[in-house]
């Protein structure tokens, strides 16, 4: 028996902003965009050149000396417990190249120090052997307190991950056995009641520890880097989308002892650079696809906000996607990046824009 989803959870986005500190050199009429220095729930923008202020509010606001952990227990931790309930969620991060979407996704495989801290569960006392890299990202602590709570537990699971790549709306199937590119054409099909989305021909691995699923991740995260380069596209013009499913069978303690069984999704997606044409230097058709990805995205997340019964989620493959996650019995996170410096001021005021319009 599927578990009905009988308490009906709120369709829930929360938008949050990670603000990194990029060192300048202080000079007077710079414009200047103030964050809390590690949690808070506003941002503040000033352009001395037009007067202009502007002040922000979000579901959080993570400033530069906001920790991985931090990142971690507020924003992905509550979602993989809806996860383990049986719901399909997202987390998303938006923002301009180089502001912190893969380090906050996925972390720095190179850390500053080896300095190890707990995965960041909520009730810590219980990770004594579980050591994470500091700079560890949401995906290898969503793995980690996933297995680590599974195994507590008495009930069957099974767990699998897949890897999927956008770029120019063309999908790419990353963990393919056949080598990147080269495997049978990816289809979406779906949703349909009971499996949601699925990608017809992608591969899905079955995992039964973090350690095997982080193999996959920066296996696949290679793929797209060669595949890249191979094809001289930048990956900073590609939406990543890993998924980690997980189906667990419990017994009915309520009455009839029947086997329940709670199929759970997590899209974790590192987007494609938010950035515009002209400083990209990216090709037209290019730019416009990601664009307008990433437009249809935002309007998708608005719609669902604003619970208007129209949702488009056929306009892009991305939303396309996603729209099981984003939609119904879900909960999301947007965590848009952005940086302090004045030169990247103009893109910090959009991806602001943008996350405060999709609140
Ligand atoms: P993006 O994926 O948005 O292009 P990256 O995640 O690759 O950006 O970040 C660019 C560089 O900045 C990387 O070297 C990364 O390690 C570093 N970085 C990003 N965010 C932070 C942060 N919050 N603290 C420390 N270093 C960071
Ligand atoms: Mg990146």
């Amino acid at each position: 028996k599927l578990a009905d989803s009988a308490q009906t959870i709120e369709a829930n986005i929360q938008v949050v902003v990670r603000c990194r500190d990029v060192p300048s050199k202080g000079s007077k009429n710079r414009p200047t965009v103030t964050v809390p220095s590690d949690f808070g729930l506003g941002v503040e923008t000033e352009d001395p050149k037009t007067l202009f202020k502007k002040r922000y509010n979000f579901d959080g606001v993570f400033g530069p000396r906001a920790t991985q952990e931090q990142v971690y227990q507020k924003v992905a931790h509550p979602i993989l417990e809806e996860v383990m309930q049986g719901y399909s969620c997202t987390i998303f991060a938006y923002g301009q190249t180089g502001t912190g979407k893969t380090y906050t996704m996925q972390g720095d495989p190179k850390p500053a120090n080896s300095e190890t801290s707990n995965g960041g569960v909520v009730k810590g006392d219980l990770l004594a052997s579980l050591q994470i890299p500091t700079n560890a990202g949401l995906i290898p602590r969503t793995l980690y307190n996933l297995f680590y709570i599974l195994e507590k537990r008495s009930a069957k699971y099974e767990v699998s991950v897949s890897y999927v790549e956008l770029y120019n709306e063309n999908l790419m199937d990353l963990l393919s056995s056949a080598g990147s590119g080269k495997g049978p054409t990816l289809i979406i099909t779906g949703p349909t009641p009971g499996k949601g989305v699925v990608i017809k021909n992608l591969t899905e691995v079955s995992v039964t520890n973090a350690a095997d699923a982080m193999v996959l991740l920066n296996t696949g995260t290679q793929h797209r880097k060669v595949a890249a380069t191979r094809c001289n596209k930048e990956s900073s013009r590609s939406h990543a989308i890993f998924t980690i499913t997980v189906k667990i069978t419990e017994r009915d303690t309520t009455g009839s002892g029947q086997a329940i069984v709670k199929l759970g999704k997590l899209n974790l997606v590192d987007l494609a650079g938010s950035e515009n044409v002209g400083r990209s230097g990216a090709d037209a058709r290019e730019t416009s696809s990601i664009n307008e990805s990433l437009f249809y995205l935002g309007r998708v997340i608005s719609a669902v906000t604003a619970k208007d019964p129209h949702v488009p989620y056929r306009n892009s493959k991305l939303t396309k996607i996603l729209q099981d996650s984003l939609g119904g019995n879900m909960r999301a996170c947007m965590i848009a990046t952005i940086n302090t410096s004045p030169q990247n001021f103009n893109e910090t005021d959009n991806t602001l824009e943008y996350a405060n319009q999709t609140k």
